[in-house]
């Protein structure tokens, strides 16, 4: 693993954390148990570049390098799943047209979804189409000047709420789903398009995951990406390209998840002592944190070196055991480490332990314009 942050990475990280803490977190709960899109938030993340973070800037987008993407979708995550997946979303369903749609399509559509005005979403599976791709069975069979588009898919990510949806079906049924599938550009107020149920998820519950029918949909034939066949590449190259960005939401919510317990561990009193001083949570804490340790990086590692292309799944890497103990000592809160050290005889530094980085933090930066633009900005010229 060769994946260390740059300065412009740890900056980012600052600065969109501060935002998430103060502006994202405290509605996390409340869009859970309501199940409701936080628009509010979209809005944020739109006013703040953060939604066309994978958009190429002459697209309207932020031009965030891979890792800088996966920097903003970890953090996020940390304050709240649902939110974390604006982003992601929004470059997983405009994938399809960035690969393979004209110059034309790109110039209609990618600039609002760069901004945030519109939102889009990605339609491949169905009901007997999930890992297996290739068993799609939706229709698009061309009439005249129109593709008519029939049946359903299941389980597309803001599918209810999308002006937009990059939808799989087959041109060529007996071609079978590998080569007779082709890829279109829908908008989603075309007649016959409806989201009428959606999944109750244990999580992520702002996040609508859609059932959506397709029932005789006319979409131009201009509006198909690439050629007739081309839908199965695309679909692929898409998931590869995407995923990382979907490890870095688990490593961000894994995050929040460790950094709430040990904070509790931290506050909560029994015996007349804090639990966090109880060796068997110590061992817990420890073994999260060595978790969170290996699969940040690595993702980081996996995105870097994606760069946007085609990658090795980010389980296959490996990774040293990482310092649990001193990192579990870094985030105790109150802030005063070496003293904390002192206090908690099993979190000393153990000699093989790299010494903790004393560097000046961050300056503060200010608000406008927006986080992702202004990290950009500040990049060196190439
Ligand atoms: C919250 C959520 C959001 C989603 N958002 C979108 C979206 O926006 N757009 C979209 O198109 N799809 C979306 N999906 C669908 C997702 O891509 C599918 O769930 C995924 O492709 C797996 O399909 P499946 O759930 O039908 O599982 P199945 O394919 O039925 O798999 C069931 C199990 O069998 C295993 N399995 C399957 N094939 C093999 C094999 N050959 N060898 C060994 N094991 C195998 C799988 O790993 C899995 O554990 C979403 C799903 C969820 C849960």
């Amino acid at each position: 693993m060769t994946y260390r942050p740059t300065r412009e990475h740890d900056e980012l990280r600052a600065v969109v954390r501060e935002l998430a803490d103060e502006r994202i977190a405290p509605r996390a709960a409340e869009i859970d148990s309501s199940a409701e899109f936080p628009w509010d938030l979209k809005e944020l993340l739109a006013k703040q570049d953060l939604v066309g973070i994978g958009f190429e800037e002459r697209h309207g987008g932020t031009g965030l390098d891979a890792v800088a993407q996966a920097i903003v979708v970890e953090e996020l995550a940390r304050a709240d799943a649902t939110t974390s997946l604006i982003p992601i979303v929004q470059k997983l369903g405009a994938l399809p047209i960035l690969l393979a749609g004209s110059d034309a399509q790109k110039d209609q559509y990618l600039p609002r979804l760069a901004s945030g005005e519109w939102l889009i979403a990605f339609g491949l599976t169905e009901a007997a189409a999930g890992s297996d791709v290739a068993s799609n069975r939706m229709r698009a069979r061309l009439e005249g000047d129109c593709y008519v588009l029939n049946g359903s898919k299941r389980f597309i990510t803001h599918g209810s709420i999308a002006n937009v949806v990059t939808i799989f079906a087959l041109t060529d049924p007996a071609a079978g789903g590998r080569k007779g599938m082709s890829a279109f550009i829908v908008e989603t107020a075309t007649p016959g398009f409806a989201a009428p149920r959606l999944e109750h998820k244990m999580g992520i519950r702002g996040s609508p995951t859609a059932e959506l029918t397709l029932d005789d949909v006319r979409v131009p034939v201009e509006n198909r990406l690439g050629s007739e066949g081309d839908g199965f590449k695309i679909a692929m190259e898409t998931l590869d390209r995407s995923r990382v960005l979907i490890a870095a939401q688990a490593v961000g919510i894994a995050q929040g998840a460790i950094d709430a317990a040990v904070e509790y561990a931290a506050e909560r009193r029994q015996f007349g002592e804090r639990v966090v001083d109880f060796e068997g949570i110590q061992f817990m804490l420890a073994d999260m944190a060595s978790q969170g340790q290996c699969s940040g990086p690595a993702v980081l590692d996996q995105q870097r070196q994606a760069g946007g292309r085609r990658h090795r799944h980010a389980s296959h890497d490996r990774c040293g055991p990482g310092p649990g103990r001193l990192w579990l000592h870094q985030r105790l809160p109150g802030g005063a480490h070496d003293a904390r050290r002192e206090d908690h005889p099993a979190l000393r530094r153990h000699p093989a332990d790299p010494a903790p980085d004393r560097g000046a933090p961050a300056p503060p930066a200010e608000r406008r314009p927006g986080v992702g633009r202004r990290v950009r900005e500040a990049r060196p010229a190439a």
